[in-house]
């Protein structure tokens, strides 16, 4: 009979509760979970299996699994989510950053190459903070203003800021969308909500059960932030300044053309790791840029 309190044996429990309920990655989980309770990181229970975890701690352990089974995101559990490769505070408040939006900064980053540059930086709807923070981190004289309806989220960003450093250079703002944005910015970011709301029931459970609705819900066809917002962006937009949203499956041309429709230029269109377009770089009409 194994102890009941070595890591191997915890490990092998948890494992075996996952993967009888198809969590995706069980073993990978269940060790991320017990070296977040034990203050280790998972590679450490791989080199040293045989570790003796305390009382409390396989209580701790005991309560996380059972969450994750209930499918509550493993992000919440641990309280981050590595993004850009730095760590962000997340919490049921805000979107749980996901690694297809880094396509979003990859293209910032490219759009603006010379790294001692100024740079101003609008992220609407800025959740974790997870866009703007990534650029200001990698633009040194970027400066930044994030803006988001709830407070909650304008909360948790501005939290992030300050542990990565970046409080200095950036600002946030508990409004809706640009309400009330008066100053003009040389690159504006967006991943705004855009699912279908007749396709939120059909996402896995720890999105439609766990992440807020005002991240994801695009209305009734995905495409109402994008509705509001394009109208307003030219007010905002330095004239060589550049817009890039992120979108959902099969958006590409109906947001290309409803930017059009406002005098944005679609100049890009970039794809994720999976080769879907996850992004659009919108420039203003006489913005010659290629
Ligand atoms: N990318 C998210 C998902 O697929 C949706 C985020 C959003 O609506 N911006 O669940």
């Amino acid at each position: 009979m194994p102890q009941k309190n070595l890591a191997a044996t915890l490990i092998q429990m948890a494992e075996k509760n996952f993967s009888g309920i198809g969590i995706e990655k069980p073993r990978f989980e269940a060790r991320i979970l017990l070296a977040h309770v034990l203050g280790i990181k998972p590679l450490d229970l791989i080199s040293d299996p045989n570790r003796n975890c305390s009382r409390k701690q396989m209580h701790q352990f005991e309560s996380l699994v059972n969450q994750r089974a209930r499918r509550v995101p493993i992000s919440h559990l641990l309280g981050r989510r590595e993004f850009w490769s730095l760590n962000f505070h997340i919490t049921r408040d805000v979107l749980d950053p996901r690694p297809d939006s880094e396509t979003i900064v990859a293209e910032a980053l490219k759009r603006f190459p010379i790294k001692r540059d100024p740079l101003s930086v609008l992220d609407i709807g800025v959740g974790s903070g997870c866009l703007l923070l990534s650029v200001l981190h990698e633009r040194p004289q970027a400066r930044g203003l994030g803006t988001d309806v709830s407070q909650a989220a304008i909360d948790i960003s501005g939290l992030n800021a300050s542990r990565l450093g970046l409080a200095d250079r950036a600002e946030f703002e508990c409004t809706s969308w640009i309400r009330g944005i008066k100053t003009k910015f040389d690159l504006i970011l967006c991943n705004p909500p855009y699912i279908a709301r007749s396709e939120i029931e059909l996402l896995e459970m720890e999105v439609r059960a766990y992440e807020p609705r005002l991240a994801l819900d695009g209305g009734w066809d995905g495409l109402a932030a994008y509705r509001e917002l394009m109208p307003k962006l030219y007010k905002i937009l330095n004239r060589k300044g550049i817009v890039i949203f992120e979108i959902g499956l099969g958006q590409a041309l109906d947001v290309i053309s409803l930017a059009a429709e406002y005098g944005l230029r679609t100049l890009a269109q970039s794809r994720d790791l999976s080769g879907h377009i996850r992004c659009l770089v919108l420039g203003l009409e006489n913005n010659e840029d290629k």
